[in-house]
């Protein structure tokens, strides 16, 4: 049977395929260490499983509006008027199958053939995919190491063409680790302003915050910002529910009916009884007090893994403030030989730590940036220590 040359273009997800490989060893009884893992290591939080159960036994099993219960969009308004600042109606919001189904939708919504969206890297390997997808151009735009590879304004202003009708943020980031400061969005805000450009705001990592680090929703710099952003969020990061499949985006009215529209054809709405989950997670007073537990610990091993990581000779890796990853630095390694293997780039790293050392982790590669490596810190300390000892025994034996 023929193949869509539109399906025949897309990779495979390239942080699965590391992954793919580390569970075969594990299946033939290896003992792996696990750096590859893009969700939390916690189980989902009770109280958010028992309204799942209940709203199962109320017989929540039917479809719902495409774009999600009234009184989940009502729960997404709120937080995001109390702890974002910004003011949404319910009908400004959608709930979608998962963040990367609002990110996939939001492309197809916003952008036409011709267009391009603007893609500082490193980026998440699904943006470039989706922008194809939508018949769009990702401008990929360089960034420093110097800055924490956050995009400069003047970077930025490079960028931008008569063509551009998109700019990417994702803040916190994955794969980086890193956080954009209020600062910063306000700089690049000034930039975008008397533009076309749209800015797609992935806030998925919002709560994983870390140190004096300050979280900005990048829609509630300005009004002109407000206008021009698609806010994107979900709950798989924050309350452990990568399974569930929620994620939502609010803003522009046009916008978000687009994406229902869209919706209706594709999925129609996100899961009935996990959409009430949802509603418990974002509304019950325990909520806060869960979710932080869980962003202490990861803390706590974000400061030392990076601490770990640059001790080693070779490795540079900036501390990160956000979400759950380390992106060092490990092309001091390239062009070596280690054990018989050739390092000539991440994929090569990553592929000879795994087999080597038994360590799995993401290269730098699909996500712009060979350079570098990209280790989650989404298990236990004890897996870490015992990861990192294997890591800097394979680096210097
Ligand atoms: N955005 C970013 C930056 C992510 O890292 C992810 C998950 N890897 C998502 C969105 C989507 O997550 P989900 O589909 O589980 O909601």
């Amino acid at each position: 049977m023929k193949v869509s040359k539109r399906a025949q273009a897309i990779p495979p997800s390239a942080t699965l395929a590391v992954t793919s490989r580390a569970k075969e060893l594990k299946a033939k009884g290896v003992d792996i260490v696990d750096f590859g893992a893009g969700e939390p290591d916690f189980d989902t939080p009770e109280f958010i499983k028992e309204a799942a159960v209940k709203a199962l036994k109320a017989g929540k099993t039917k479809y719902t509006a495409e774009a999600g219960i009234v009184e989940l969009r009502a729960a997404i308004a709120a937080k995001l008027e109390k702890e974002n600042g910004l003011k949404y109606t319910p009908e400004q919001v959608i709930v979608n199958i998962g963040g990367k189904h609002s990110v996939y939708e939001a492309m197809q919504a916003t952008l036409d053939s011709g267009d391009e969206a603007i893609l500082p890297v490193p980026y998440w390997v699904t943006y470039p995919e989706t922008i194809k997808l939508a018949g769009a151009t990702p401008k990929i735009v360089q960034t420093d190491k110097k800055n924490s590879y956050k995009v400069t304004p003047s970077q930025l202003e490079k960028a931008i063409t008569k063509k551009t009708s998109m700019l990417v943020l994702n803040s916190p980031s994955n794969p980086g680790g890193f956080t954009y400061t209020p600062e910063e969005l306000k700089a690049i805000a000034k930039v975008l302003e008397g533009t076309q450009v749209m800015v797609l705001s992935d806030e998925i990592y919002e709560k994983l915050i870390y140190g004096d680090t300050k979280f900005v929703s990048f829609a509630s710099l300005s009004r002109d910002a407000y206008d021009r952003t698609l806010t994107l969020n979900g709950l798989s990061k924050t309350y452990s529910m990568t399974g569930w499949r929620l994620g939502y985006a609010a803003g522009p009215l046009e916008v978000i009916k687009a994406m229902g529209r869209l919706q209706s054809h594709m999925t129609s709405n996100a899961v009935t009884f996990a959409q009430y989950a949802a509603v418990a997670a974002l509304t019950d007073t325990v909520a806060d007090e869960t979710i932080e537990k869980m962003r202490v610990e990861f803390e706590r091993r974000a400061e030392y893994m990076a601490q770990r990581l640059n001790a080693i000779e070779g490795i540079e890796c900036p501390e990160p403030t956000g979400a759950f990853y380390c992106f060092p630095d490990v092309s001091s390694f390239y062009g070596r030989n280690i054990n018989g293997v050739e390092i000539n780039g991440s994929m090569d790293f990553a592929k000879a730590l795994l087999e080597q050392a038994n360590v799995a982790l993401v290269p730098g590669l699909p996500f712009g940036c060979d350079a570098n490596i990209r280790l989650s810190f989404a298990c236990s300390i004890e897996q870490i220590t015992k990861g990192l000892d294997r890591l800097q025994e394979w680096l210097s034996p």
